[in-house]
């Protein structure tokens, strides 16, 4: 079997359209047209995303003892956003089209209108991201609110509630995911850019002077995380933003880009956010904001190392990646090798034909496998064809239960990557598949 990763441009079309045919990620209220860019997540694009945002959770907190979690409000007052800076500088630079009137993100177009090719532009102004509304039944100035851009100004906020409730001293990190919003002047790329996201952050407070290593050591994480995951190596780079592009509160920025089908783009930044946050919150609410070491009697403002990505964007390049066609047996067939972990479905059960007989020892098995598993269960359609099926949404293994079943109870798995079949016993599939994935 022979198999290429797609690296033609074609290849984010036919993501998008697997993703919508098969109920990854559908266009929002498209019974009504379609609304700007925004995105929902069908039933397998439900599961996937649970699994990003699963995967992050085990690796930022369960697996740590120094990293705790937090889930902070989404609404939030002009005073947070005020000391951040993001009123004033989470800015993008807007221009218009002098000649076919369209609105781009200047540092976006390379100087030509992507609508009509006119390289007659506006002067560029500055573009507030931030979605604004108001918070109760007045309007007026007392009743503005924002809809966070970013999840990380709950963990400066609520940094002085966490240590004095969970005992940490810096290293240790506030993790969090969640949803965030940003009034992108062009959103874009299918999921890559959109208005309304979801972010997987990770807010990690160490001593100023350690910020450069614990800096280098995160940013090795991270690209690490993606490369267990599945992505190849050449599919990663890294890249050290020069002075003149850091965002406002950032020392030293890297991001960790993936090869879209676009060219190289950012999938994670990993900034240095020095003590910029804490500082400015703790000046704006007169509340102290730093740590006092007992062990040297010193009080100090830690630095902030912070990982963050969208998991939403993550799902999206993890898709990209997995995405195969290859021929088995003559026939060509998609294949999305996707990390079990990652897959909507861990197994498929799949009873050979309708007849009645086979229905209770399928469901037999099924019920058994999905305290484990996240189970798919399909009795229609050729059994050849309900391969293919699964084999295009990333399902590793498919169970298939046969009229022998019946009498030697036992199974067929099959491995959707070699797409070699094995007879198991229903007795040993649980230990079975908990080998094959790894987990005993
Ligand atoms: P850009 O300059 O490309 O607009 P950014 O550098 O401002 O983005 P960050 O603020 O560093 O983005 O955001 C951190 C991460 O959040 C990004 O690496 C990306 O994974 C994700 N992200 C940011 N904006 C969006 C968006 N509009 N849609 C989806 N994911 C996003």
């Amino acid at each position: 079997m022979n198999s290429t990763p797609e690296t033609t441009p074609d290849l984010l079309d036919k993501v998008t359209n697997l993703a919508k045919r098969r109920g990854f990620i559908f266009p929002s209220a498209e019974i009504y047209g379609g609304f700007r860019s925004t995105y929902d997540y069908g039933p397998l694009g439900v599961n996937m995303l649970r699994n990003v945002k699963q995967v992050w959770w085990q690796s930022m907190v369960q697996m740590r003892s120094d990293i705790v979690g937090l889930d902070a409000a989404i609404l939030g007052p002009p005073a947070i956003w005020a000391a951040s800076g993001h009123l004033e500088t989470f800015t993008d630079p807007l221009v218009d089209c002098k000649k076919c009137k369209e609105r781009w993100r200047e540092d976006k177009i390379d100087g030509v209108c992507p609508n009509c090719g006119s390289t007659e532009f506006t002067e560029p102004r500055a573009f507030n991201l931030m979605f604004k509304t108001q918070a109760g039944p007045v309007e007026g100035e007392g009743a503005t609110a924002y809809l966070r851009p970013e999840t990380a100004q709950g963990m400066f906020t609520n940094f002085a509630n966490v240590l004095s409730t969970v005992r940490k001293k810096p290293p240790f990190g506030i993790a969090q995911i969640g949803k965030a919003f940003r009034n992108e002047i062009t959103p874009q790329n299918f999921v890559f850019r959109t208005r309304e996201f979801e972010l997987m952050e990770m807010e990690y407070f160490v001593p100023p002077a350690d910020a450069d290593e614990w800096h280098r050591y995160w940013i090795e994480a991270r690209r690490s995380w993606y490369l267990d995951l599945g992505i190849a190596e050449d599919q990663l780079r890294l890249h050290e933003h020069a002075k003149a592009d850091l965002s406002h509160y950032s020392r030293g920025t890297t991001d960790v880009e993936f090869a879209y089908p676009w060219g190289w783009d950012e999938l994670e930044g990993i900034a240095n956010r020095g003590d910029y946050d804490l500082t400015q919150h703790a000046k704006a609410s007169g509340v102290a904001l730093d740590y006092f070491d007992q062990t040297t009697n010193e009080r100090y403002t830690p630095y902030v190392i912070e990982p963050a990505v969208g998991a939403t964007r993550a799902m999206m390049a993890f898709l990209l990646a997995a995405y195969h066609e290859d021929v088995v047996e003559g026939e060509s067939r998609t294949v999305l090798r996707l990390d079990w972990r990652l897959a909507p479905y861990q197994v498929a059960v799949l009873p050979l034909s309708k007849k009645s007989e086979l229905e209770s020892v399928s469901r037999e098995v099924l019920e058994f496998l999905q305290p484990h598993f996240m189970c798919d269960y399909d009795i229609t359609q050729s059994i050849g064809r309900r391969y293919r099926r699964q084999d295009e949404v990333g399902t590793p293994y498919c169970v298939t239960i046969d009229f022998d079943s019946l009498e030697d109870r036992a199974v067929t798995v099959r491995d959707r990557d070699t797409t070699e079949q094995v007879r198991v016993p229903i007795a040993e599939l649980l230990a079975s598949l908990r080998e094959r994935t790894g987990q005993s």
